[in-house]
């Protein structure tokens, strides 16, 4: 009999991949505290307790307003290395080989930091990332969806640019409301991404319905859907998504803090497993939201009533569909089947 306590401690070391998180969205109170610290002019805390309370939301448009704090704190090349590389940190505390951290450069570069400076800042954190902390990093640039179209533009031109474009670049994404923002639009630019050899994961069905995930997958040309929670409602669309193989990056957690969905009871989870859709866990922007990705995994634990077996397929469900190389692969899964089968050794 595998007690909770049991399952919290294998989640703990098992060995796992990141698919769906986001670069500013993971700036824990220890890394926002070092940030505030270096610009002493922000409204932001330095204590680390007294950034406790800052980070614990009345309502969502207070999250966007501490959000927006942070992102004023990433001003200069050095603030965007240091942020890259304490995330790598927080990553690899909790076992995680390998992630797909989602950048937003418009965001950046729109303040005023030097493109090229930005592209060496992130590519410098990743590497050191992996050979100090042995986590392996890769890019997802995304389109913030609320600065429209010459957000689009300049990210598209981020990506695709060979004087610029980082090497860990593997894909483009598309972030930010779906309300009033409608997925087709950004056609000319996914078709440029991956024109470049770019992987398309755009975010979408989660708080507008399902056809904002068909939106996805016919002008966007997803080959993973960031959330996809409302695909549900649609019988039609889940058939599709399990018959082609598009996984969903589902994020639980970050499900209820948007009130995406009521509670986790509700969380249509189990309906995207029982469909026989990829199903991966991820954490999104895990300290704002109160979690962390072993959080996330122990409650895709109770929700979809996994022992350590069925947790160890789930870490290598996100290995299968990320975007790191075979051999890569292969590693992290033979890490996974390893652990598994010593913690489960007589
Ligand atoms: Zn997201």
């Amino acid at each position: 009999m595998t007690t909770t306590d049991n399952l919290h401690a294998f989640i703990a070391d098992l060995p796992k991949a990141e698919l769906h998180v986001h670069h500013v969205g993971s700036a824990s109170p220890r890394i926002v505290s070092e940030l505030a610290a270096r610009h002493p002019d922000s409204k932001v805390p330095t204590d680390p307790e007294a950034l406790v309370d800052y980070f614990t939301f009345t309502d969502f448009a207070h999250f966007i307003d501490v959000y927006l704090s942070v992102v004023d704190l990433i001003r200069t090349p050095e603030d965007v290395r240091l942020l890259t590389y304490e995330v790598a940190r927080d990553l690899a505390r909790q076992q995680v080989r390998y992630a797909e951290l989602t950048i937003t450069p418009f965001s950046s570069t729109r303040r005023g930091i030097d493109e090229r400076a930005f592209m060496e800042a992130i590519e410098d954190a990743r590497k050191a990332a992996e050979s100090e902390f042995g986590t392996v990093l890769r890019w997802c640039f995304d389109i913030p969806g609320e600065a429209g179209l010459e957000a689009a533009e300049e990210t598209t031109r981020l990506a695709t640019d060979d004087r610029l474009r980082p090497e860990g670049l593997v894909s483009f994404g598309l972030g930010g409301p779906e309300i009033g923002v409608p997925r087709p639009q950004f056609k000319p630019y996914f078709d440029r991404a991956i024109a470049a050899g770019l992987h398309s994961v755009p975010h979408a069905g989660e708080t507008t319905g399902p056809e904002t995930v068909w939106d996805a997958l016919t002008h966007l040309r997803a080959e993973r859907i960031g959330h996809g929670t409302n695909s549900f409602q649609d019988p039609a669309l889940l058939t599709h998504l399990a018959e082609h193989r598009i996984p969903l990056e589902v994020c639980p957690t970050s499900n209820i803090a948007t009130r995406a969905v009521r509670t986790l009871d509700e969380h249509p989870i189990k309906a995207f497993v029982e469909a026989g859709i990829v199903v991966t866990i991820n954490s999104d922007d895990p300290p704002m939201f109160g979690t962390d990705l072993n959080s996330e995994y122990a409650v895709a634990a109770r929700l979809l009533n996994l022992d350590e077996r069925g947790l160890a397929e789930l870490a290598k469900n996100a290995v299968d569909v990320s975007f790191l190389d075979e051999p890569g692969k292969a590693r992290i899964k033979d890490e996974i089947d390893t652990y598994t089968t010593t913690w489960l050794a007589p």
